[in-house]
């Protein structure tokens, strides 16, 4: 079985942690409004007014006029990820990370230890409410589209079990875009074929759902029915490691574009750090208003976990791919692939890109000193949280 656990309103719910007194108010953490900021995490106090995550913190602030905007501390959101990975370590090593607060985990293996899938979720959500004061919903089941799909069905606080004579009971009701893969277009589409729910998509066939969809026609067609052969894959085994979101309202300002890729880039590099990983290739997800999407990657000669290098790398290519034309984005997705476990002349290779992309540097070598500043950020993020290390906007500009 598959365990798909996902931590509820997870950054607001470490600030609320951190400074109690803040429990129970409407609050987000995300960027200020003055600055054209973008809320990250919405509590659920908050989420009452109609304030969501990726929505301009401005707007979050003309629903909500008492909400409490706090900036945002990857540094401690990372640390405490940690602390919760550190608890899944105890049940499995089969842990595929989705985000910072999200993972799917495979106990198949550890139930001869630790009892069913069941209770090993149990113990799971428990101790991370005892040991981290924090809620985490819980889904368990057969594979991990139902796993998801479990999690979310009672949250917050949620434990949902589908046990694998209950996958079309649980399935059928759902309404069809709960479907993983079902956008807003698709759904349309679905409801205007008088297709309302998974039990009215599953009465069609595999070749009417494939005239339709195409390609996705056969995956729902699979996955109406609870079918999903995807394994649990760890960050050491991906093939790749990226992170991507959507924005509330489709955005076309450029800065705001980089800065939030510099953040999902500073989530993907950790967790290449933490895989003891190098990446060759930087690839990036622009999805425009239109819903037509382009993906550009770039292939390095050496491979690097360097948040620098390959910040630089995407920043490229958002250049590339934005620059010329008018443009509204609506999502943005970044990351790594082609791994790499390291060779001896990766860091040469680095010292000889710096010197390509800053010409006017110093002998120094910067590519040593850009690694220990990854280095160090990492191993304050562990230690302590707080940090104010986070690359600043500072950085994308030169
Ligand atoms: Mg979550």
């Amino acid at each position: 079985m598959i365990l798909h656990i996902d931590m509820d309103a997870f950054y607001a719910s470490v600030e609320e942690r951190e400074d109690p007194s803040l429990k129970g108010r409407p609050l987000v953490v995300g960027g200020a409004a003055s600055a054209r900021g973008v809320v990250s995490a919405a509590n659920y106090a908050a989420r009452v007014f109609g304030v969501r995550s990726a929505m301009p913190t401005a707007r979050a602030l003309r629903l909500c006029p008492d909400l409490l905007v706090i900036p945002t501390r990857g540094a401690l959101y990372q640390k405490v990820s940690r602390d919760i990975r550190a608890i899944f370590q105890r049940y499995t090593p089969i842990i595929e990370p989705l985000s910072l607060d999200e993972a799917f985990l495979d106990v198949s293996g550890s139930e001869k230890l630790y009892g069913t899938s069941e209770q090993i979720g149990l113990r799971i959500k428990h101790e991370i409410r005892q040991e981290l004061n924090l809620v985490a919903s819980v889904g368990v089941a057969p594979n991990k589209f139902l796993a998801k799909l479990a999690s979310d069905q009672d949250k917050p606080d949620g434990f949902t079990v589908v046990q694998p004579e209950e996958v079309q009971g649980f399935l059928d009701p759902l309404p069809v875009q709960r479907i993983w893969g079902v956008g807003k277009v698709a759904q349309e589409k679905l409801n205007q074929l008088g297709i309302l729910t998974v039990s009215d998509l599953r009465r069609q066939s595999e070749s009417q759902l494939e005239s339709a969809f195409g390609q996705t026609g056969r995956k729902l067609w699979a996955l109406c029915q609870g079918k999903d052969n995807r394994v649990v894959v760890t960050d050491s085994e991906a093939k790749s490691i990226s992170h991507e979101t959507t924005f509330d309202q489709d955005t076309e300002n450029l800065d705001m574009v980089e800065s939030v890729t510099l953040s999902l880039l500073e989530t993907v590099c950790f967790r290449l750090r933490e895989s003891e990983l190098k990446a060759k290739t930087v690839n990036l997800k622009v999805r425009y208003h239109d819903f037509s999407t382009v993906t550009r990657s770039r292939t390095l000669d050496f491979s690097t976990d360097s948040t620098q290098i390959i910040w630089r790398t995407a920043k490229a290519l958002i250049g590339e791919t934005l620059g010329r034309k008018q443009f509204a984005v609506r999502l943005i997705g970044a990351g790594v692939s082609n791994f790499d476990d390291g060779n001896e002349n990766q860091i040469q290779g680095q010292e000889d890109l710096f010197h390509r992309l800053k010409p006017d540097i110093s002998s120094e070598p910067v590519a040593s000193k850009d690694t220990q500043l990854d280095a160090l950020s990492d191993e304050i993020r562990r230690r302590y949280g707080k940090n104010k290390i986070r690359r600043g906007k500072s950085l994308p500009k030169e």
